[in-house]
């Protein structure tokens, strides 16, 4: 892996720094021992990892892929990434991505682009690694490591892992803490994992899925113990009978291109083949899922972003700052990129006070009515609402539940770097995140498989209830 980082990142751009190979070589060998001698820490041990650069690491800067925060060494380390280390998992390097984890192509970098490791011997122009996480996904495509971390607000892990080939699982908001990740929008973002297998994403997970106090929004051991046995009892039941697949109606649009409703089909028909049914399930509120995603996360992160002043972090304008104002003016101008920018103004409008009725309010219903469909339509009662009777919904009857969702997880194969870069407006590529939001409103786990075309690789998504990873990651595995 240390020799392929060094040789191969030129060509995709995927890591924006690296440990010096000693650093790594000496870690590997000592995990090798404790192997030998059965001592070994965790089965991530000795396993290299990558960690995109908006989780915080002591040892190497932590960019977000913006020139504010060029060259900013964080003093405190990420929960995640102090886990993996307890574990015996080797940091190998930070990965590029889009500027604060905004956008879907991992093209809005201050670093360059990522580019897809090609997935088969025709590819002809570089392609999309898929964003924001497109540096983690093109590390572990181009076998640079063994697996990595991204974060997932609406789609950032399953849509790169689509694109590369990868399996990119984003679990439930509050169990992977977020301590030391910088935030882009709180309510949505997740650490999500990327391997080459589900068996190996879930070696990560297991290893950094704990209860962390200094994330006031992860889950606490109590409710973790609460939802594990209700998750376990209803695993229980589940498996006395043939699993229920939904297929969201909603998800059929027009704009799926053909490959991916190739591969619906199939892998459709591969469950069925298994022994599992599969029921079409309307999710009524999906279509408007994008829309109240894109008032959301850009009002929650021009707030997260206003703290970027030139006084506190990174980058500071040297011209002219004396002056009132012009300080925050110029170091904002230079710091943030165009997109960055966008996302700010748009936040900065749908929370106004002439605006917040209409975009933020509406959106914050419409989330709550995305997350209704899905507990409508699950066999498995959402553990977070369970006991709670103002907030229990009225269930359809046991057979017309699902136990899972599966679904594509982009609209298309990966698209040609330069076709993205010239000829796609912001706009075009927010439509591209319309299958993968719902679950990030919802704050439920998701799993992005490849599953291979004639001459490329296109992504399914798993979409399980609240807390049942397991459930999500057992037919991930069918689907694999
Ligand atoms: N593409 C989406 C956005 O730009 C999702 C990004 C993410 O999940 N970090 O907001």
């Amino acid at each position: 892996h240390v020799l392929k980082a060094r040789n191969l990142n030129p060509l995709f751009n995927a890591l924006i720094s690296s440990r010096t190979p000693e650093g790594i070589i000496g870690e590997a060998t000592e995990a090798e021992t404790r192997h030998t001698k059965g001592h070994a820490k965790s089965q991530i041990d000795g396993k290299t990892i990558v960690i995109k650069d908006n989780i915080c690491t002591t040892d190497l800067p932590t960019t977000c892929g913006s020139a504010m925060l060029k060259g900013y060494v964080s003093p405190i380390e990420a929960t995640v990434v102090k886990s993996l280390r307890e574990n015996g998992a080797i940091v190998l390097g930070k990965a590029n991505m889009d500027e604060f984890g905004m956008g879907s192509h991992s093209i809005y970098s201050h670093f360059g682009p990522v580019k897809r490791p090609p997935t088969n011997y025709l590819d002809d122009a570089p392609r999309s690694a898929g964003g924001s996480s497109g540096g983690s996904a093109a590390a572990v495509a181009a076998d640079m490591c063994f697996a990595s971390l991204g974060t997932d607000t609406g789609g950032s892990v399953r849509a790169p892992a689509a694109y590369t080939g990868t399996v990119g699982f984003k679990p439930s908001y509050g169990r992977l803490s977020r301590f030391g990740v910088i935030p882009y929008a709180n309510s949505l973002d997740t650490v999500g994992i990327l391997a080459k297998s589900v068996d190996d994403v879930a070696s990560v997970f297991r290893a950094i899925d704990h209860p962390d106090s200094k994330d006031p929004t992860n889950l606490t051991k109590k409710s973790r113990s609460r939802i594990q046995a209700l998750a376990e009892a209803y695993q229980v039941k589940r498996r006395k009978r043939r699993l229920r697949i939904g297929v969201p109606v909603e998800y059929n649009l027009a704009e799926l291109h053909l490959p991916l409703r190739s591969a619906w089909k199939s892998t459709i028909s591969h469950l069925i083949a298994q022994g599992h049914t599969v029921h079409a399930v309307s999710l009524p509120t999906t279509q408007h899922a994008l829309q109240a995603y894109y008032i959301l996360a850009p009002a929650e992160a021009s707030s997260n972003l206003a703290k970027y002043d030139g006084v506190r972090y990174g980058h500071r304008a040297d011209k002219d700052w004396s002056d009132d104002g012009v300080l925050y003016a110029n170091t904002r101008g230079e710091g943030f990129g165009a997109e960055v920018k966008r996302r700010i103004l748009l936040g900065n409008y749908s929370l106004s006070a002439s605006a917040m009725d209409n975009y933020f309010l509406k959106a914050q219903s419409l989330r709550r009515l995305v997350i209704q469909d899905f507990n409508r339509a699950f066999a498995f009662t959402n553990p977070l609402t369970s006991g709670n009777e103002a907030e229990e919904e009225v269930t359809r009857p046991e057979q017309e539940t699902v136990d899972v969702f599966l679904t594509p997880t982009t609209l298309s194969p990966a698209p040609e770097l330069e076709h993205v870069i010239n000829n796609t407006s912001p706009i075009d590529s927010y439509v591209n995140d319309v299958l993968t939001v719902p679950a990030s409103l919802a704050g439920i786990p998701a799993i992005s498989v490849p599953v291979k075309m004639l001459d490329d690789v296109v992504g399914m998504q798993i979409i399980g209830q609240f807390g049942d990873e397991d459930g999500v990651l057992e037919v991930a595995k069918m689907v694999e």
